[in-house]
């Protein structure tokens, strides 16, 4: 097995990085897809909490090569401090390579997002788009106006000089930004510094392929954020899918033998934008407290709700999901009764069971239908040592069930389970009889 794609299969925050960490321990190559310094994938290691935003989680892996790759747009500054806050702490023990083809977000693009969100603002009142305001959307928006920076032209100082020139002469209606020549020489040398890492890695990657050597691709944000299928415009500004996760890393679709989607067991969102199973009550705020459900980059408290199956089938089908991730079972932990909602009554009376409406407006008024399974009781350390040597066995028969009523309504199995944040609270279950591709995972993690 060579290449497993990671994505998220709801709006962000699903485990990713954890799923993609565990899985690292089989890998030679872990690839960041898309997004940037937006991004905040939590690891639990026996030393201490470590949270990725621009490095790929195989870093924390010795022997494996993690690649930012030329899907994202990558803050120089702050991954080069990524990086030594890591080396200082003792934890890259892998290797970070950087895709020359990926874009440079500069500190004019942060400036930018904040002018875009208050001009929304200005407009309409309560029209914010919740964007992290790091300047994701403007740096993508550069890249496909073609007059964005890329990590190979902080190594050629006179190339830099002419693109920022160009750069420069379209920010005019921006204010506060760097002069540029001295914008030229911090990113000549911080170019000069990173140099050594930046490399092509499309090619990297085909001969890692060649080799038989097993690559994971780790989507950042996740399906119901894509710009095209997500709840645009309450989107990130790339393509967060198995689809984005090609193009974000140059291999091409032959090459992938399973595609893992990564969902907490119930749903959460940060910023605006329509949500259906959202709970604002009593029950949203026990699955904020239970499950430290704030933002890992931004520190914003989540939105919290009940998992969406309309919204997993949808995604399920965007993404071609060999496989299911389920985290965050445990936080479900002492519940008498655990509500899905298995489809959507829509304003005009009619059903909504894999599809979702283009409009926002639409999906913000779907009303959502729910079966109440029966709850799990809580994970205690007993219970979670017996999982740990035991395996799925052990777990409670109506968390199984939960997670067969998963397959049943998504027609995808369910291959690993999530019951704790640590590195040794994820379980692998046997898929048998499952797609080709999903039976060779469980065969290349076992
Ligand atoms: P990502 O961006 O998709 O990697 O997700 P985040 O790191 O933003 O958020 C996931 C959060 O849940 C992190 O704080 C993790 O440490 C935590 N976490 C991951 N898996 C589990 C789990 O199975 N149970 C619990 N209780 N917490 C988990």
């Amino acid at each position: 097995m060579t290449v497993t794609v990671v994505v998220g299969a709801q709006f962000g925050d699903e485990a990713k990085g954890k799923i993609t960490d565990f899985l690292a321990a089989d890998a030679q190559y872990v690839v960041r897809t898309g997004g940037g310094p937006n991004a905040g994938h939590s690891i639990h290691l026996a030393e201490g909490l470590v949270i990725l935003h621009q490095l790929a989680a195989g870093v924390l892996r010795k022997g494996v090569v993690g690649v930012s790759g030329p899907g994202m747009v990558i803050q120089p500054f702050a991954i080069e401090q990524e990086i030594q806050d890591l080396e200082r702490r003792g934890l890259l023990r892998g290797e970070v390579v950087l895709s020359d083809r990926a874009h440079v977000l500069l500190p004019l693009h942060e400036i930018e997002d904040g002018w875009q969100d208050d001009l929304r603002a200005q407009k309409n009142p309560g029209a914010g788009i919740g964007t992290t305001r790091r300047g994701i959307g403007p740096a993508y928006a550069d890249r496909a106006a073609r007059w964005g920076i890329r990590l190979t032209d902080l190594t050629r100082p006179a190339i830099l000089r002419e693109r920022l020139d160009v750069l420069y002469a379209t920010k005019t209606h921006l204010t506060g930004l760097p002069p540029m020549d001295t914008l030229v020489g911090d990113l000549g040398e911080v170019g000069s510094r990173l140099a050594p890492r930046i490399r092509p890695t499309e090619s990297l990657l085909w001969d890692a392929i060649a080799r038989g050597d097993r690559i994971l691709l780790e989507g950042a944000q996740s399906a119901l954020l894509d710009v095209d299928f997500g709840t645009y415009p309450y989107v990130t500004s790339s393509h967060p899918t198995s689809a984005g996760a090609l193009i974000g890393s140059g291999i091409p679709p032959t090459e992938v033998d399973a595609i893992l989607g990564v969902s907490k067991a119930y749903t959460t969102r940060v910023g605006s934008g329509p949500f259906p199973t959202e709970d604002t009550g009593e029950s949203g705020e026990f699955l904020r407290r239970v499950g430290g459900e704030r933002g890992a980059t931004t520190g914003r408290a989540r939105r919290c709700g009940w998992l969406d199956l309309v919204m997993l089938r949808y995604a399920a089908r965007l993404n071609g999901f060999t496989s299911f991730a389920i985290t965050k079972v445990d936080v479900l932990g002492g519940l008498d009764e655990v509500p899905v909602c298995v489809q959507y009554v829509m304003p005009d009376g009619s059903t909504a069971r894999d599809v979702l409406p283009s409009q926002a407006d639409d999906l913000a008024k779907a009303q959502p239908v729910y079966e109440r399974l029966p709850g799990w009781p809580e994970f205690h350390e007993r219970a979670k040592e017996r999982i740990r040597r035991e395996g799925a066995r052990a777990l409670p028969s109506t968390l199984r069930r939960f997670l067969t009523r998963i397959t049943e309504e998504t027609g995808v199995p369910v291959e690993f389970v999530g019951f704790g944040p640590g590195r040794d609270e994820t379980i692998r279950l046997e898929v048998g009889g499952g797609p080709s591709s999903t039976a060779g995972l469980a065969a290349w993690t076992g």
